[in-house]
């Protein structure tokens, strides 16, 4: 069976009770349990609720996984991972992730006694050199946030499994549509399901992924124990996403990927990030592990007057914070989902003030370049 065909068909898409072509929403916090001696199948909702099986199932299926787990937010799934650790092991991890990453890390899981150590992960040389005896994990974004950065997730695989670490990646950007890190050889892959996974910019939630049956016991401990579960509602809305999710992608990508190309060519813009651009750094690496580049893509404007004066005239993109929806969005990474990273660090890496992310949704692209250019012919 072909990918898109498994999207919508994976055993997981009709009510076993009722054969139902939608499951239904599990609105309940307990079960009724028949013989005391013998449990059923569930019996509390934060262990297990039938609508959020469905849904862990799927995107465990749609990754090429074995187990799913569902959770409150795709921050809530980053951080029960990062739950799985003790005090004293140390994680090396990619130097640009997505702000609230490099939060939780470094302002929460650091005075619980785990080291971080950030690095260059376009740079698997790197990764090795930054590798101690107490480190335990590889944590990676491939594209990153912002600057659409690319690791090689093979190779940085090889170098993890000599040294013995867990490999992780937050596969956000891409979905498993365009990626799938478990047949890479990645252990977990974690995605805010708010973005592409819903799809609809109408719910807030979170994905992991383990083939591997010794972490997904961890994680489902750290699921069950500490309870920043999905509610069913949220699931089912999900699951409703995940049905258009190859539509959605092939549409959005095309567009980024003109807006792209036009930018490139517009004199206000310095410089456009997007790894379907054969001039983008990773983008032979980035072709070899994925199957598109996906939606999602940032540029710089000459100066930041331009930048300002195209966020402050666009009439159909969002300036808002997320990525992912049908509805394009600009963001302003200095100001939104960087804002919490200090700003001698975002200059380090490059996360200026004339640094524009476009996520591109599903108006007509021409609509969405024009929308763009009113702004910066301003100036
Ligand atoms: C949005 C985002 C997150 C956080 O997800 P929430 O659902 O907002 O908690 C994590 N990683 C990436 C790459 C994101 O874009």
């Amino acid at each position: 069976m072909r990918y898109g065909t498994k999207i919508l068909h994976n055993g997981n898409e009709t009510d076993p009770n009722t054969g139902a072509l939608s499951i239904p929403i599990y609105q309940v916090s307990t079960f009724h349990q028949e013989d005391i001696d013998r449990p059923g199948k569930y019996d509390y909702a934060r262990s297990g609720n039938p609508t959020r099986e469905a849904l862990e199932r799927t995107i465990a299926a749609l990754e090429g996984g074995t187990y799913g787990y569902a959770f409150a937010s795709g921050m809530a799934a980053v951080s029960s991972v990062l739950a799985i650790f003790r005090p004293g092991d140390h994680i090396i991890a990619a130097e640009d992730l997505y702000g609230g990453t490099y939060r939780i890390l470094t302002r929460f899981f650091c005075e619980f006694g785990i080291e971080v150590t950030f690095i260059d992960a376009t740079d698997v040389n790197a990764i090795e050199k930054a590798v101690r005896n107490n480190t335990r994990a590889l944590y990676l974004e491939s594209p990153s946030n912002p600057l659409l950065k690319i690791t090689d997730l093979g190779a940085a695989v090889d170098i993890a499994r000599r040294h013995n670490l867990i490999t992780i990646i937050d596969n956000t950007f891409m979905s498993p549509y365009f990626q799938r890190p478990l047949d890479l050889g990645i252990d977990i892959s974690i995605h805010s399901a708010t973005k592409f996974i819903g799809g609809h910019s109408d719910v807030i939630g979170g994905l992991v992924v383990t083939k591997r049956e010794d972490l997904a016991k961890k994680i489902y401990f750290v699921q069950n124990g500490y309870g920043a579960v999905l509610g069913p509602q949220d699931c089912w809305l999900l699951h409703r996403g995940i049905k258009t999710l190859r539509a959605r992608m092939e549409i959005q990508q095309q567009s980024a990927d003109k807006i792209a190309r036009w930018l490139k060519n517009q004199p206000w813009v310095e410089e456009v990030f997007y790894p379907g651009l054969e001039s983008h750094n990773g983008y032979a690496v980035h072709a070899a592990q994925a199957t598109g580049a996906g939606a999602v893509l940032s540029f710089k404007t000459v100066t930041e007057k331009v930048a300002k004066s195209i966020m402050k005239n666009v009439k159909i993109w969002s300036v808002a914070v997320s990525l992912g929806g049908v509805e394009s969005i600009m963001s302003y990474p200095v100001k939104m989902s960087h804002a919490s990273m200090p700003e001698e660090e975002r200059r380090r890496l490059g996360i200026t003030d004339t640094l524009i992310r476009l996520s591109a949704g599903l108006e007509e692209v021409e609509d969405l370049m024009e929308d763009i250019e009113k702004g910066a012919i301003l100036v």
